[in-house]
Order: structure tokens, then C-alpha cells, then sequence
């Protein structure tokens, strides 16, 4: 599903078709403009209002601008589901309800696009905000991150977010990049897929 045509975000959004069920509960920890929120929204949305979307950003101009995109998109009710909060997402933890199943986290780093460029994701809360997803995932779930190298700074947050790939067990987790080779500073997806050993048994027995 990879070709030149195609935007990162919308492969991201493939990926997570892939694992996202009705009545899940995902997380957006860069809102923005809303655009992931939105996608997500309709992935985990079901009959029985079960699925949730818990939402960050730390300007809460970006809530806003997700909240308003939400209603023209889907109106009033139909965004029940999603919970936005104008927090850091190093503090994920103290937003999902505890002991809740959590199959995504996703994270779409870099700058609000239309907005001030230097409120950008950093290193050091990227890092904490990855060490938190990575406790509140749920076996089988996944861990989405783009990464923008194309601005002043995405290369060193990329280099921490390889580094905290490359850090995961091999036994529990499977940390994989998608890259375009003839486009040196196309964004970068990491997947990071906490795997889920009670799945594997049934299919390897
Ligand atoms: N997902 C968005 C969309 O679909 O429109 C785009 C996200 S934009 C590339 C990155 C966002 O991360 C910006 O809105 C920025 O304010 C937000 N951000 C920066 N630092 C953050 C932090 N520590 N915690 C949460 N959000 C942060």
C-alpha cells in the first residue's frame, strides 16, 4: 500500500485499520487540526457507544480547531466518543481511565500545520510519552509514530524514537520503520506492536 501518490498520514491510517476494532479505545496524542482524531473516531465507533478516542494536544488552539473540525464532520452527538484534553501527552496515564484495554496510540509529531511553528513535539516528552503508550497499550495493540525529519529538530526527535524502538523486547514487542529510500526527507512511520503471545499460541499450535 506504499506508493509516491500516497500521503504518510494515509498509510499510517491503513496500519491502523488494520488493528483498530468497533468499541475500542484509542489514543491521539497530537491532535492538531483533528484529521487523525477524526479517522479514529471512525474506526472505534460503534452501535453500542462503546469505542473511545482520547485525545492531547498541548496548545489549546489545536483542541479547539479539533473540536470544531469534529462537528462539521460528523455533528453534535456523533462525537460523543472522543474526550480531547489540552495536556502533554507525556500524561497520557492520567487521562485514560486506569486498567483500561488500550489497541493504538497514535503520534503525529512535529508542528501544528497552519500554526505557530516553533509550538513543536520535542524530544525529552516525546520520550516520556512513549514510555507511558507503552504501558497502557494492550497486548496485540500498536504504537504509531510519524516523524517529520524536514524541519530544524525532527532528526534528533527521530534518533530518540528509533532509540526507544530499538530499546523494546524482542520477546514482547516487534518495532518496525517504513521509510521512502529515494526520498530522503519524506516522514518516517515507526510501528511498535506489542505482541500478543495468547494469539500466537492458538495460531503455532
Ligand atoms: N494529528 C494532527 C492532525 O491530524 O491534524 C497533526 C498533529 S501536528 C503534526 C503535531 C501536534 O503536536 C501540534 O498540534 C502540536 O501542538 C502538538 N504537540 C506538540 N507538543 C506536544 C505535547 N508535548 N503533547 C501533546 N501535543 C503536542
Amino acid at each position: 500500500f506504499v506508493t509516491g501518490k500516497r500521503k504518510a498520514t494515509e498509510v499510517a491510517h491503513a496500519v491502523w485499520r488494520s488493528i483498530v476494532r468497533k468499541g475500542d479505545t484509542v489514543v491521539d496524542a497530537t491532535c492538531g487540526n483533528g484529521n487523525d482524531t477524526l479517522a479514529l473516531l471512525k474506526m472505534v465507533a460503534d452501535e453500542r457507544g462503546q469505542g473511545r478516542v482520547y485525545g492531547m494536544d498541548i496548545q489549546d488552539s489545536a483542541i479547539e480547531s479539533t473540536s470544531s473540525f469534529l462537528k462539521m464532520a460528523m455533528g453534535d452527538d456523533q462525537q460523543e466518543p472522543v474526550k480531547l484534553f489540552p495536556v502533554c501527552h507525556s500524561r497520557m496515564e492520567e487521562i485514560v481511565p486506569k486498567d483500561t484495554p488500550v489497541r493504538l496510540v497514535a503520534f503525529n509529531l512535529g508542528y501544528l500545520p497552519g500554526g505557530d511553528k516553533t509550538l513543536i513535539t520535542v524530544p525529552r516528552t516525546t520520550e516520556l510519552a512513549l514510555q507511558a503508550a507503552s504501558r497502557i497499550l494492550s497486548s496485540g495493540g500498536l504504537i504509531s509514530v510519524l516523524v517529520y525529519i524536514g524541519h530544524p529538530g525532527g532528526r534528533d526527535e527521530l534518533d530518540v524514537v528509533e532509540s526507544f524502538a530499538s530499546s523494546l523486547p524482542v520477546d514482547t514487542w516487534a518495532s518496525c520503520k517504513l521509510q521512502m529510500v529515494n526520498r530522503p526527507i519524506a516522514p518516517v512511520l515507526i510501528l511498535l506492536n506489542k505482541k500478543d503471545h495468547s494469539a500466537t499460541a492458538i495460531t503455532t499450535a
